[in-house]
């Protein structure tokens, strides 16, 4: 499902007090379609995200899912944090934390089951469903946060920097595991991410941000041939390219071309 930014600013606070944390902003992300998020760190990147998720509501403008404006958390949209350790139940075995997250839509039991089943199939944890959360390594607790959004079959999937807590082996098997979900729950993905290898590794589109106040300054498309693959799209010269030209994005965004 298509997600559109319609002219959405974010202030924080009131009066003389109040800081504009997003200017203006118009933005398409359309089915199917993977964008990545980068800037630097206080940029808005998550202010954003929350407020396409519907949780947070913009100052101005609208965020449309489909036809209908998001004003609060939509059906069909599902949220992986990077914070895995705080947002799984400890107290519930993974089967529960994910057949839980089912629980608004209703579904059938079976229908259920057979959800969390696949969702952990998806992330490579088939079987693994009686553990609990605290029983895994972080790599493994990130999987089972997938497979949560995952249960629900969204059209849209946001992801606020969720590999960031883990080494660098199985963030590289995350990113894999991410494109791989993508294609089999045909999912529209907005990722943000500090990383940009990671931005341009993974997305259609590398959204660029800047801070004070919050903006999008690029948005560009990544066009490297898929699948992706961690060693031969890294070598790629136009992975080089790009990811030079996000760097300048993001350290110098205003810098103006020396006369
Ligand atoms: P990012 O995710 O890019 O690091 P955030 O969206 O978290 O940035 O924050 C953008 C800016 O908004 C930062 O300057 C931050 O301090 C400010 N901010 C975030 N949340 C609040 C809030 N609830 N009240 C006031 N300011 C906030
Ligand atoms: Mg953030």
């Amino acid at each position: 499902m298509e997600l559109r930014i319609d002219g959405v600013t974010k202030s924080y606070g009131h009066g003389p007090d109040s800081k504009l944390i997003l200017e203006e902003t118009w933005l398409k992300i359309q089915e199917r379609e993977f964008v990545s998020i980068v800037g630097p760190s206080g940029c808005g990147k998550s202010t954003l995200l929350m407020m396409m998720a519907g949780l947070l509501a913009p100052t101005g403008g609208q965020v449309m899912l489909g036809n209908e404006p998001v004003d609060g958390p939509p059906f069909g949209l599902s949220v992986v944090f990077q914070d895995y350790s705080r947002s799984l139940f400890p107290w519930m075995t993974v089967r529960r934390n994910l057949s839980m997250a089912a629980a608004a839509y209703k579904l059938p039991k079976p229908e259920v089951e057979a959800r969390v089943d696949h969702a952990l199939a998806a992330v490579g944890l088939a079987g693994k469903g009686a553990m609990y959360p605290w029983q895994m390594s972080g790599g493994m607790q990130q999987r089972v946060a997938i497979a949560r959004a995952l249960v629900v079959e969204p059209k849209v999937m946001l992801m606020d920097e969720p590999f960031a807590a883990v080494d660098a082996q199985t963030r590289a098997d995350l990113e894999d595991l991410v494109l791989r979900v993508r294609d089999e729950y045909r999912v529209t993905v907005a990722f943000v991410t500090h990383d940009i290898d990671e931005a341009v590794y993974l997305g259609d589109r590398v959204l660029v941000l800047a801070a004070d106040p919050g903006r999008v300054v690029a948005d560009i498309s990544v066009g490297l041939p898929d699948p992706r693959e961690q060693i031969a799209t890294k070598l790629e010269p136009r992975f080089a390219a790009l990811r030079a030209e996000v760097y300048r994005l993001v350290m110098r965004p205003t810098t103006p071309a020396v006369a």
